[in-house]
């Protein structure tokens, strides 16, 4: 039975640009109009030779039909009470309950999305359609009955969420600010007004009041290390990184915390002790392995301290070790001994460490998915919502952040670069890479193969840097990668670039020093030139960063990533050892920006906390966490860039940028909801901002329940 009085639904369809005498396909600034309410299509309709095709699913579906499409005869069956339309894509005689209709435009398929004429459509199940040429708006009157919700809004077509009264900083281009956004299936599909976002609702959208809380597109890390944060922490290792930790008294007591869940000659691992910051460990005093004996001294105990440069065991470890007084210090290591000559307890730089932590038993996968799944919310919680990690040790790694996907609703998205330990010589990268076949981009919006990381050079502090001017002690610092002479180490990192680029792969590499990162740029511009390809090739950290190299990274389009937190940290210690001259330029920001470089800031974690608001806070203010002193004040960022940094040009350096970085429709519904407006916050308080909701996908993964 047909309803006799059946409400009008008016479907307004407003064209504004339509390209006059379009001959390619192409897409139209389209809005939607239904009963007075903005509709968004999650594709665009499209002029195809001046005349005007929809999404065919979307208006069949606005006027109350039921769709399939058949994909192998490329045809769409729309149902309808009585009524069955049949339209096969490139035909002009679309069936209506088997009777041939002839229309003068055949349906077409943009991107596999099936497009038809908007007149045949509206008038199929007996809708009244208006062309209207001087305003170039089409009106579609149903017959009534259609597929509408209470809102008015087909449910198919109708947001999962809306996210709404908010101040969205979208992060697009022109740095816009949105009121509310709707997702659909893990994406957003729109971005707009509150009103306008609103009336896109269907009966069954569920709604989030932003309450005029700032959201900012999920922050995204692109460098950290991803396992050997987490395997830092417990249920591994426990965590003695200040603040947790501020005296002995609270390792200790740590130390007795885990003892009942450790059978006799089981480990105790930690890491993170820095006892520059202990209230009962005064200037002079040493630390000893008698300490953690008066409390376990059954189980051996291995602390690592929070440079990774020394090693912290009680006598139970050094047993095991077999130390004695006897053992000479490895070459450049220090195994601090007591009066008599015995072992003390501090095993300092890696041959000396790794006397005791060799006999740590490995970890096994299960170990790393328990560490992975214990410790993700220190990154949710802090709005991060992707990583892109460098798993230096091994493939099981790899394979157990693979394992934590398919436990199911892990909320970090994860890009990985491939990072081993033999990918300092040219055979080692042409081994791994040349059997492995996926290219970098492989995966999906979960985790991906990113890329490769290479280590170029060392670090600043310990004057391992590659430089142009020597260090105080007349040293440069070098490339670490295999050779006996400077030209034959370049050699090398040349050919292992060119490898890991001709085979489809990124390449991000760790470089400090001026020398170094002036001589990847080159070997980039050369490998960039001669086979030109989206590579993005990246420098990492990049402390010092001659005028030479930037106007390359520009020209060729290469990534540069730093971590601005780190200038926080250290930058007084450098000051300490250079000079406040030699730190001016020191992570030269703004110079960056100015020459055009796409750059971007990560965390490095965890060598510094994961923390993304320490590093806007850095990147603008540039203070040094001693002294509180400012350094290079003409490379000062403002919130703008900083938050850029960690969004879309932090996207763009992993090559992710379509997908995520900002909030547009089309990217992935990933947000960072404060509890204060960044934008207007005293920069200096900007560490401090709480963060209250982090949405992944469009799911809330953490909220500290002040939005309800
Ligand atoms: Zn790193």
């Amino acid at each position: 039975m047909k309803k006799i009085l059946a409400i009008a639904m008016v479907l307004v369809i407003c064209l504004s640009f339509l390209p006059m005498t379009a001959l390619a396909t192409q897409s139209t600034d389209v809005k939607v109009i239904l009963d007075g309410r903005a509709l968004t299509f999650d594709v665009q309709p499209q002029t195809v030779g001046g005349r005007i095709l929809i999404p065919l699913r979307a208006v069949f579906e606005a006027l109350g039909a039921k769709v399939d499409w058949n994909n192998t005869t490329q045809t769409v069956t729309a149902t309808k009470g009585d009524t069955v339309v049949v339209l096969t894509i490139g035909s002009t005689s679309p069936t209506i309950n088997g009777q041939v209709q002839t229309i003068d435009q055949s349906g077409v398929t943009v991107n596999g999305r099936a497009f038809a004429p908007l007149r045949f459509v509206g008038e199929a199940f007996g809708g009244k359609v208006d062309w209207n040429d001087a305003t170039r708006t089409v009106t579609i009157t149903s017959g009534g009955g259609s597929a509408a919700g209470s809102a008015g809004i087909p449910s198919v077509l109708a947001p999962d969420k809306i996210l709404t009264n908010g101040k969205f900083v979208t992060v697009d281009k022109s740095f816009s600010i949105a009121e509310a956004v709707a997702i659909k299936d893990g994406k957003i599909i729109a971005v707009g007004s509150a009103r306008e976002i609103g009336a896109l609702r269907g009966a069954n959208t569920e709604v989030i009041n932003m309450q005029g809380n700032t959201v900012l597109p999920g922050i995204i890390d692109n460098h950290m290390h991803f396992v050997s944060y987490v395997i830092g922490k417990p249920p591994y290792m426990l965590n003695l990184t200040y603040p947790n930790v501020q005296s002995i008294e609270d390792i200790l007591q740590q130390i007795r915390d885990v003892l009942p869940s450790k059978a006799p000659g089981e480990w105790i691992l930690g890491r993170g002790f820095n006892t520059d910051y202990y209230k009962d460990f005064t200037a002079g005093s040493k630390l000893t392995k008698q300490m953690l004996d008066a409390v376990a001294p059954n189980n051996p105990i291995s602390f690592t301290d929070w440079s990774g440069h020394q090693v912290w065991a009680n006598s139970k470890a050094i047993e095991i070790s077999g130390v004695t007084k006897s053992t000479l210090d490895p070459p450049g290591c220090v195994i601090e001994r007591d009066s008599a000559g015995e072992p003390s307890g501090i095993f300092q730089e890696l041959s000396a460490m790794r006397m005791i932590s060799d006999n740590v038993p490995p970890l096994s996968i299960d170990d790393i998915v328990r560490s992975l799944t214990a410790n993700y919310m220190d990154f949710t919680k802090l709005g991060i919502t992707s990583v892109a990690t460098n798993e230096y040790q091994s493939t099981d790694r790899i394979r157990a952040i693979a394992q934590a996907y398919a436990l199911g609703d892990f909320p970090i998205r994860t890009s990985v670069y491939l990072s081993w330990p033999d990918f300092d010589n040219v055979e080692g990268v042409k081994d791994a890479l040349s059997r492995q076949g996926f290219p970098s981009g492989f995966g999906n919006d979960w985790l991906r193969l990113a890329g490769v990381k290479i280590f170029g050079d060392g670090i600043p502090p310990s004057q391992t840097a590659w430089t142009i001017d020597p260090y105080p002690d007349g040293s440069h610092g070098s490339l670490v990668v295999k050779g006996e002479t400077e030209a034959e180490r370049l050699a090398t990192l040349r050919e292992m670039i060119e490898i890991a680029d001709s085979l489809g792969y990124q390449v991000h590499i760790h470089t400090t020093g001026d020398r170094a990162v002036l001589e990847t740029a080159r070997i980039f511009a050369d490998v960039m030139e001669k086979n030109p390809w989206d590579a993005r090739h990246t420098l990492i950290h990049g402390d010092f960063v001659p005028d030479e190299a930037m106007a390359l990274m520009a020209k060729y389009g290469m990534g540069f990533s730093t971590q601005a937190a780190i200038l926080n940290v250290l930058i007084d210690g450098m000051a300490a050892a250079f000079g406040d001259e030699a730190v001016q330029e020191q992570w030269p920001l703004r110079a960056l920006l100015n020459a055009g470089v796409v750059m971007s800031n990560s965390s490095d974690t965890p060598v510094v906390s994961p923390d993304w608001r320490v590093g806007v806070y850095s990147a603008v203010m540039r203070e040094g966490l001693q002294t509180g002193k400012v350094y290079g004040a003409h490379h000062k960022l403002t919130v703008e860039e900083a938050i850029r940094s960690y969004t879309i040009d932090s996207a763009w350096a992993i090559r992710e940028d379509t997908i995520k970085g900002s909030i547009e429709p089309g990217k992935l519904a990933d947000f960072c909801v404060l509890g204060k407006d960044i934008l207007t916050a005293d920069p200096k308080t900007i560490k401090e901002i709480p963060i209250i909701m982090t949405i992944v996908g469009g799911a809330v993964v953490f909220s500290d329940g002040s939005l309800k």
